[in-house]
């Protein structure tokens, strides 16, 4: 399949939008051109699972909701230990996710992850 955007190059982003039906069919370079590059470091994550250099993922499974800090149990990370707990800066957890036990991921710059991440529990 060919990117809908050049039309030269083979597809390799697939991207469906909720709400609609229709995919949306990039190459790697238009792609990039069109999302910002935490979009994309995101998507990886999200789809292979896999680590973009630069930025930190996480999935954690929310374990206490606090006034100042939500603590989350590290299900799979990019730099944290399976296992570990994250206190994470609730201003970066949307209002319905602030429950315990919601699956919560967040992709966040390296150099600013100490803006979402309060201090690590071994
Ligand atoms: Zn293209």
């Amino acid at each position: 399949m060919l990117c809908q955007k050049c039309q030269e190059q083979e597809a390799c982003v697939h991207l469906a939008l909720s709400g609609k039906e229709e995919e949306s069919h990039f190459c790697e370079l238009c792609a990039k051109e069109i999302l910002s590059p935490s979009v994309l470091a995101r998507l990886r994550w999200d789809s292979a699972g896999e680590g973009t250099e630069g930025y930190v993922h996480a999935t954690v499974h929310i374990l206490r909701v606090e006034d100042d800090s939500i603590i989350g149990r590290v299900l799979k990370s990019s730099l944290y230990a399976h296992g570990s707990e994250l206190a994470i800066r609730p201003c970066f957890v949307s209002e319905e996710q602030r429950r315990v036990g919601v699956e919560f991921t967040f992709t966040c710059p390296t150099l600013h992850i100490s803006e979402v991440v309060i201090d690590r529990k071994p």
